[in-house]
């Protein structure tokens, strides 16, 4: 097949969070599974010295936004056989320090600049030498294509069109006078268009719009149908539901392996952990937590720190978890209100305590390795990768039974000595600590532990399986 896939940001060349290895990793499989395939970025400024040798497609893609006509140009790169990237260039859009802002301000004008992305590579396709089958678009910045493709391209080039929500939280809102930047006719601004609650909401566009919807859990995808998960859409998905389907991301091994990775001190599988201890010292050492505690359980997070991820509920946990004997270590970037009640917390447990903010690939690596158990207590979790991560690592996920994360890990039963992890279900600190307490009751059950640390490290979660989901869901009839 011929695939086009649409997004806004994407391994190895940008990435804010999980939406880029997605993107990544499944351009890579449907070609490495020998499907013709074109993804589309923009061209960011975090982009450009990656993609230096690319050549220009064309410097004259016009389309319209609102009362202007905006020109930007494509650049093609090609990365393995039979796949390609194509960047949309706009310099004035999109050669900015940040993606979708800066601080914690979005951009003022990110309709106009994902409008204009979307446009651009409905316009771009016919100067690609490429007929595709499938038009692949993910999450709001690029949920608008397969509406733009049906009414500029569509009456003489059949294709198939798929949306996939990421994360449904973040539709892309904007004031309902921005509804003349997509340039279509009035009637498209209603409750049976892109209007939701007297704003623009640019995600309807795709769920609307697109001849096959997807999200990334199949948990997730029962969940949005409901009022607590739906984000006020869930009318919406409920009357589509015959066109949405579940397909649980996949882990991309080759850069998450503990037995090749190539940021950890010391490689290992479930023939050589005591190289896990190694990268448990190495990690206590680099995070400036006492070496000399290493026999104590760490407990590692790597995520944004917003209030999804359930930071809020850590904060209020951590005196309880420190006087059950645990040592925690987290990773991450985001609202800075929490941030400085973990910095605080920090100070107050400084042995037993790390924080680092910020964005850090290799450290993100490292906590991987290094922790005995990762906490994951999400209000809401779409599918999540760093579960997936840590089970490859032997790092056993503590989550709560929500989307992707109720779909991967299995409770861990002393009886039967089956599952890889531990859950809880209420959204609460008390939850939460149970759970915590019983993987810590665990850790020093020896023969229990390690038991639990092969049963995850033997789950198999890779993108081949997800792909081939993808692939039965262009072609059905
Ligand atoms: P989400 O997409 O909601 O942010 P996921 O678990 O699906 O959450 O994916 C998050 C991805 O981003 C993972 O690959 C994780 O390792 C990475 N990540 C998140 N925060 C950081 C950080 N501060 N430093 C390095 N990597 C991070």
């Amino acid at each position: 097949m011929k695939i086009i896939i649409v997004g806004s940001e994407m391994t190895p060349f940008v990435k804010t969070g999980g939406l880029a290895d997605v993107i990544g990793a499944l351009s890579r499989e449907l070609a490495a599974l020998g499907h013709d395939v074109v993804t589309f970025l923009p061209l960011y400024r975090a982009v450009r010295d990656k993609i230096a040798a690319a050549p220009c497609v064309s410097n004259n893609i016009r389309v319209p936004v609102g009362g202007r006509s905006v020109v930007g140009a494509i650049y093609e790169l090609p990365v393995a056989e039979r796949q390609r990237v194509v960047f949309v260039r706009q310099d004035e859009m999109f050669d900015r320090a940040g993606l979708y802002g800066e601080g914690d301000r979005d951009y003022a004008d990110n309709a106009a600049r994902y409008l204009f992305f979307s446009k651009a590579v409905a316009a771009s396709i016919p100067a690609l030498r490429f007929v595709p089958d499938v038009l692949h678009a993910h999450d709001w910045q690029a949920a608008f294509v397969p509406l733009w493709w049906s009414r500029t391209l569509a009456p003489a080039w059949r294709l198939r069109t798929v949306f996939t929500i990421h994360n449904l939280a973040y539709q892309g809102l904007f004031p309902a006078r921005q509804f003349e930047l997509t340039n279509l006719p009035p009637e498209y601004f209603g409750v049976k268009g892109l209007e939701f609650h007297g704003q623009l909401n640019l995600m309807k566009a795709g769920l609307l719009y697109s001849d096959v919807l997807t999200t990334v859990s199949e948990h997730y995808a029962e969940e949005i149908q409901t009022k607590e998960y739906g984000c006020g859409l869930e009318g919406l998905l409920r009357a589509h539901r015959h066109k949405l389907h579940g397909v649980l991301n996949g882990a991309d091994y080759e850069a998450w392996n503990p037995r090749t990775d190539r940021h950890i001190a010391a490689n290992y599988d479930s023939h050589s952990l005591a190289n896990k201890v190694a990268c448990k010292r190495a990690l206590l050492d680099a995070l400036g937590l006492p070496v000399e505690r290493a026999w104590a359980p760490l407990i590692g997070m790597v995520s944004r720190v917003v209030e999804q991820k359930g930071y809020h509920l850590v904060a209020e946990a951590i005196p309880q978890i420190v006087t059950m004997g645990a040592t925690l270590a987290i990773l991450g970037a985001g609202d800075p209100k929490l941030e400085r009640q973990l910095q605080e917390l920090a100070r107050r447990y400084p042995t037993r305590l790390a924080v680092k903010f910020g964005f850090d690939e290799e450290l993100a690596h490292q906590m991987e390795a290094g922790a005995d158990m990762f906490l994951m207590p999400s209000q809401f979790e779409p599918c999540g990768l760093n579960q997936m991560y840590s089970l490859r690592y032997g790092t056993v996920p503590i989550v709560r039974a929500t989307g992707g994360l109720a779909d991967t890990v299995q409770p861990y039963n002393p009886g039967q000595q089956t599952g890889n992890g531990f859950l809880f279900t209420a959204f609460t600190t008390e939850a939460m600590l149970a759970a915590v307490a019983r993987a810590l009751e665990t850790f020093r059950q020896r023969q229990h532990w390690i038991r639990a640390v092969q049963n995850a490290m033997a789950c198999d979660f890779s993108w081949r399986k997800s792909a081939l989901q993808y692939l039965s869901l262009y072609q059905m009839p």
